[in-house]
């Protein structure tokens, strides 16, 4: 083989891209993941921001699931510390834990119609208990009370894990989420930033033998035949073709799909992306204080907030995150609505308005950034509930990443699952050479 022909072409050095990656190379396949930044990890990576490590999108990461399973099959560095308790809730003045408690504990200090609630969610577990897809989680909960705080807790919840309202989750996501899923119970933070994990993936490509070009772009997909077999890529101002026996693309099946041409693709098919191509929005700030403004040691979540669903505190475990005697926060809040347009300007008021009433000293705290993630650059490149095929019309071009979850997934675990679903199926027909 020379330098550019490769088995695996991965667009993308995004969580998807890298999990992807790391498990081909890890695997025995030439691989090759081309990212268009200067850095990886995408939309959970970190930017030095005035000496602190500030997370651009995902600030924590699952233990104990898929994530780390791949971490650790691959060989890679999982250095991820564990808050406990991992959240706070943050119900009237005071902040409760519920750590062992479960739903039961946190319904019955919001509500006395709690057991309902809860009666509810364990018919969920049986799939006649399942509401249809088309009743949201706030018309699920409305069924058993209307109590504001109920709301607030259910909305800052699907905000937290699936980045929409709980008007436009589906209640049917939440409860294959919360009776199913591994629902992020345990989790903890990078002391590197979030960009740590990725560097870790990173490493272990390359010592397979791998590559990861970074500050270049795949500009386009070569088809010969009805398949893909390379890419024309730009780099330091050069076009490099490469030649690879199957792609991977974690840039989302929409911008997937001006890679390879919208004509050779059925219109059915591209109909299908178009349509499910919905991202939705998050607002996030950064903020530093010399003095303490949370005693939760991982996320304080609230109930009767009007955009904020969470602060989160990461000095507390990773000190390493900021300047000596900082400490570090994110708040994060969902805009109304979550998905489409909305009012950038009088949403982010409504989070600072939050942050404001919610955390005492906020005022004095340092601004380091103000992030709102929206279109191209989402939380979610699709609804949960309304995910689109990781498959293509193309057999050996797949997708992988946060558009193409499994149902009723959200986030990084989400593409660490699709991640081993395609390299299962991508290893059962190409095999290693
Ligand atoms: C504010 C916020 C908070 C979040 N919190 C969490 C959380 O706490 N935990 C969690 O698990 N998830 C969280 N998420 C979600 C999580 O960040 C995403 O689901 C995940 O990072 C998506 O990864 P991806 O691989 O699908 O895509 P991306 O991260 O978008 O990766 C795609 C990569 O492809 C590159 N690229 C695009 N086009 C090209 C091209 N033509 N050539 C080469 N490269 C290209 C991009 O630069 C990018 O790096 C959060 C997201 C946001 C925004």
């Amino acid at each position: 083989m020379t330098d550019n022909n490769f088995d695996a072409l991965v667009i993308g050095a995004g969580a998807g891209g890298l999990l992807t990656a790391a498990r081909l190379s890890h695997l025995g396949y030439k691989t090759l993941v081309i990212e268009r930044l200067d850095k990886v990890g995408g939309r959970a990576s970190t930017d030095e921001v005035e000496g602190f490590k500030v997370n651009n999108g995902a600030i924590v990461i699952e233990l104990g699931g898929i994530t780390q399973e791949t971490f650790e099959e691959v060989g890679a560095k999982f250095d991820i510390r564990r808050p406990q308790p991992p959240i706070l809730y943050r119900i009237g003045k005071k902040d409760v834990d519920v750590t062992g408690g479960g739903w039961g504990f946190l319904l019955s200090k919001l509500t006395r119609q709690g057991a309902k609630l809860v009666t509810g969610l364990g018919a969920a577990r049986n799939d006649s208990g399942m509401p249809e897809n088309e009743i949201s989680t706030a018309d699920w909960v409305r069924k058993y009370t209307k109590k504001e705080s109920v709301h607030g807790i259910f909305r800052n919840m699907c905000g937290s894990v699936f980045a929409v309202g709980s008007e436009e989750l589906p209640a049917r996501v939440f409860l294959t989420y919360f009776t199913r899923k591994s629902a992020f119970k345990k989790f903890g933070f990078c002391p590197d930033g979030t960009i740590g994990v990725w560097k870790a993936l990173a490493e272990v490509i390359e010592n397979n033998g791998g590559s990861v070009w970074l500050d270049a772009e795949v500009t386009e997909l070569t088809l010969t035949d009805g398949r893909i077999t390379g890419a024309s890529i730009r780099r330091g101002g050069e076009t490099t073709d490469v030649t690879s026996r199957f792609t991977v693309s974690d840039i989302g099946p929409f911008a997937t799909l001006d890679l390879v041409g919208r004509e050779n693709l059925p219109a059915d098919y591209v109909a299908q992306i178009e349509q499910g191509n919905r991202p939705c929005a998050m607002i996030s700030v950064n903020f530093a204080s010399r003095r303490k403004l949370s005693t939760a040691p991982g996320l304080l979540s609230f109930a009767t907030t009007r955009r904020l669903c969470y602060v989160a505190n990461f000095t507390e475990l990773c000190p390493e995150m900021a300047p000596e005697g900082w400490h570090l926060y994110q708040g994060t809040g969902v805009p109304k609505p979550s998905v489409g347009e909305f009012d950038e300007k009088s949403e982010t008021e409504l989070v600072l308005q939050d942050l404001r009433d919610e955390i005492e000293g906020f005022d004095e705290a340092r601004i380091l950034s103000i992030n709102v993630t929206r279109d191209g650059w989402p939380p979610q490149r699709a609804v949960a509930g309304y995910d689109m095929p990781y498959a293509t019309p193309i057999p050996n071009l797949w997708n992988v990443g946060d558009a193409v979850k499994e149902y009723g997934n959200g986030g990084t675990t989400a593409c660490a699952e699709t991640a081993k679903i395609v390299v299962d199926e991508i290893h059962g027909q190409f095999p290693v050479e």
